[in-house]
């Protein structure tokens, strides 16, 4: 049986509960221990592939092509590991599946109720895990509707297996009281004493580190002993939050409740924070998208791009251009680098088309992922071949010069998602980067460049650097790198992304 460590949160959302589990389960595998995750959201959605980023933040993609919540991308960037569909439930999922045995018979003229059947559902997708801990992260905070029966689940789960409780609340210091105030983490703790959960450890989120009479009160209100009330206040990145929970002793307890010996010799993670602060030299990087005014929307490409800076030594200075609003030369000519990420529907994109001629006209390094590559193979057909009404059809279905069509087998929304192989082609700079002709990336498309367009691309002087059968998947014009994968999906704080190390290079020795 596993050890599980539930997360579940109080008062608010959004204030990095993700960040803390995933900083819980980098610390035990950093230790040796096999951790494994469960991301449970309590949307009616089955995935996050319909979400709105504005609302939810980026749609992270899995190998298997499950379409996710961003914290799933948190952990793979924490635990370095390839996560899976088995990692991420929401309430839609849950019920669909159930719903879907019933009407196959599966329950023999039962009652299907939420106790026993929707949460010994739940019960058993935590057990049936592979790993010695299991994370279980619960969405949204204790006492909305959507997420009472993970809640209920997880209760009854620990009645039968070793369970530690982490409650994430906040506790905020309001500028006109000047004090840190607890009382929203009192009522929200009360909530969750009512549904029959008594915390373990309470960590509470706070502009200024906690001060003692509010960690008392916690203490007190939330039935834990004062040391398990555990500080995160406001940090500079969220590389700092294992730092910080080492620094306060959370997994050596968490293992000594469980019976396991623990002494702490510190974390990984404070040399990859020591190195992010000691960077001094920056590189100016625009990010060019419709949600530049979101950049939740973007974070694996903020993410990578803090990666691969940290590796060659220069910090990330990104500059978020939307392309809703007019995009200007002079706002881009500036920049040592750009990168534009991939995007759906029209809206800003004839702002990327316009970028992309900027950038490549002022041989700026640029990467192009998705449709940002699509729409650099549409920039070339406009601009180099003259056909001025080129487009792709996701945006203009009548267009005389569809340079991108819909993938055949690819209708009604049903999208290329997940790992796939891309095949390289020798004497290309992605050759050089890739050091290989064969890699494996994600995806996450419904359109391709049009194969008839393949020799007008050639004729405009672009290199067509990889393939996937029919499926173009890099083009290459001077400054400009465009591949139809996701490789910020892939790109670890560790192990950068080889293609964003390469922006950082084209950028720093051009
Ligand atoms: N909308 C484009 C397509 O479906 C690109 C998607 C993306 O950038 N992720 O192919």
């Amino acid at each position: 049986m596993p050890n599980v460590i539930v997360v579940l949160g109080t008062v608010m959302s959004g204030i990095g509960k993700g960040s803390i589990a995933a900083s819980i389960a980098s610390l035990l595998s950093e230790r040796g221990y096999d951790t494994n995750v469960i991301k449970m959201d309590g949307y009616l959605n089955y995935d996050a592939g319909t979400l709105d980023p504005y609302r939810h933040g980026e749609v992270f993609v899995l190998d298997d092509g499950t379409e996710c919540d961003m914290d799933l991308g948190t952990y793979e960037r924490f635990l370095s590991k390839n996560l899976s569909g088995d990692n991420y439930l929401t309430s839609g999922k849950l019920f669909y599946e159930i719903i879907k045995k019933e009407r196959e018979g599966y329950f023999k003229g039962e009652d299907v109720q939420f106790v026993p059947h929707v949460v010994n559902d739940i019960i058993e997708r935590i057990l049936t895990l592979p790993g010695e801990f299991i994370i279980v992260e619960i969405g949204g905070t204790a006492g909305d509707i959507e997420n009472s029966y993970f809640i209920e689940a997880v209760r009854q789960l620990s009645k039968r297996v070793p369970t530690a409780f982490v409650v994430v609340t906040y506790v905020p210091e309001p500028p006109s009281i000047g004090e840190q105030k607890t009382k929203p983490a009192q009522q929200g703790l009360r909530i969750l004493l009512s549904m029959g959960v008594t915390p373990t450890f309470i960590v509470a989120r706070s502009h200024r580190p906690l001060e003692y009479k509010a960690k008392y009160k916690l203490s007190l209100y939330g039935g834990v002993p004062l040391e398990n009330v555990i500080s995160v206040p406001d940090l500079p990145s969220i590389y700092h939050v294992p730092v910080v929970l080492e620094k306060q002793g959370l997994i050596s307890k968490i293992l000594k409740l469980f019976g396991y010996e623990d002494e702490s010799k510190g974390t990984r993670w404070e040399g990859f924070v020591k190195r992010c602060e000691s960077l001094e030299e920056e590189l100016t990087i625009g990010v060019i998208g419709k949600y530049a005014d979101f950049p939740d929307a973007y974070v694996s490409i903020r993410h990578a791009l803090i990666h691969a800076g940290v590796a060659v030594g220069r910090k990330p200075k990104i500059i978020w251009i939307n392309t809703r609003k007019e995009v200007k030369e002079e706002d881009l000519s500036s920049l040592e680098a750009a990168v534009i990420p991939g995007g759906f529907g029209k809206e800003g994109a004839e702002g990327i088309i316009k970028a992309l001629k900027i950038l490549r006209e002022n041989e700026i390094p640029t990467l192009a992922i998705c449709r940002g590559m699509q729409l650099l193979a549409v920039e070339i057909v406009r601009d180099l071949v003259g056909y001025s009404d080129a487009h792709t059809t996701e945006i203009d279905p009548n267009t005389r010069h569809p340079v991108v069509i819909e993938m055949p087998g690819y209708s009604r929304g049903r999208l290329r998602k997940g790992l796939y192989p891309v095949s390289i082609v020798p004497g290309t700079h992605l050759y050089e980067v890739y050091g290989s002709t064969k890699t494996l990336e994600r995806h996450r498309h419904r359109f391709y460049v049009n194969p008839e367009y393949f020799d007008v691309l050639r004729d405009a002087g672009a290199k067509l650097s990889a393939r996937s059968g029919r499926i173009l998947e890099g083009i290459e014009i001077g400054s400009m790198i465009g591949v139809q994968f996701h490789p910020e999906f892939l790109s670890r704080p560790r192990e950068p992304s080889k293609l964003f190390l390469d922006l950082y290079k084209r950028a720093i020795f051009k």
